[in-house]
């Protein structure tokens, strides 16, 4: 495993690199690369309790976790980048898992978790890549609605935890509700053919595509280089509208 400096430097060259493709209005690339800091010394640390313990699910691992008093610690860790005052470490972790964003510590928590489930998929991903006809990621439920290309597989990374697994190989599936039929399936996109919107005609769900292979860059910044592809959402909006 590469050390976290070193993984921290590649993911501030892949936010130079690719900044430009990244549209989300309120992306702040200083704080992004400060959260990844913390965030990458988390995974270190969760991961050798994962090779210790070896957790059978996420949920095992934190609760062992927050047993020891480490969760505690990587909330603290987040909250002091965030400038977010958290009195209550343990109930920042449960607003989190209780889905109540008015809870106070509720982005720490989110954070520090996100970093735990990081390091949990970091862990599934070593034994390798599993396929998975689904945009629901199969390790923390959180439906994803990136796809990448890699050689003749289509990839789906999950928004929370960065897991990634194979939908299809060979031709585009729709991970919402399998549909293989390329005409039933279209992507909108420009001459560069780098980012695309794709749409499934058969159940209607729109994802996001990287379809440029020589985009590299860390799996977690994929999902904020896939929403560029936002852009041509109003193509797909001129297709579906009334037509005069
Ligand atoms: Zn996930
Ligand atoms: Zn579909």
């Amino acid at each position: 495993m590469a050390e976290p400096s070193g993984r921290l430097e590649e993911f501030r060259e892949a936010l130079r690199k690719y900044g430009h493709l990244i549209k989300v209005r309120e992306f702040d690339p200083e704080l992004a690369s400060g959260i990844e800091e913390k965030q990458l010394q988390i995974i270190e640390d969760a991961s050798r309790i994962i090779e210790e313990k070896k957790p059978r699910t996420l949920e095992e691992l934190l609760d062992a976790l927050l047993e020891s008093g480490s969760m505690q610690e990587y909330v603290v860790l987040i909250s002091r980048v965030l400038g977010e005052k958290v009195s209550d470490p343990e109930e920042a972790v449960k607003a989190v898992i209780e889905g109540n964003e008015a809870l106070p510590g509720f982005r720490s928590g989110f954070l520090a978790l996100q970093a735990v489930a990081r390091a949990y998929a970091e862990a599934v991903l070593k034994e390798g890549i599993a396929e998975e006809p689904s945009a629901k990621c199969p390790l923390c439920g959180v439906k994803s609605e990136t796809m990448a290309r890699k050689g003749s597989d289509y990839v789906m990374v999950c928004h929370f935890c960065y897991y990634e697994w194979i939908v299809s190989r060979d031709s585009m599936m729709c991970p919402y509700c399998g549909a293989m039929d390329p005409i039933a399936i279209g992507i909108y996109t420009d001459k560069k053919r780098r980012l695309g919107l794709a749409h499934c005609q058969n159940c209607g769900s729109t994802w996001r595509c990287i379809l440029d292979e020589g985009i590299r860059a860390p799996r977690q910044l994929l999902p904020l280089i896939a929403f560029g592809a936002e852009i041509y959402r109003r193509f797909l909006e001129e297709a579906s509208g009334p037509r005069g």
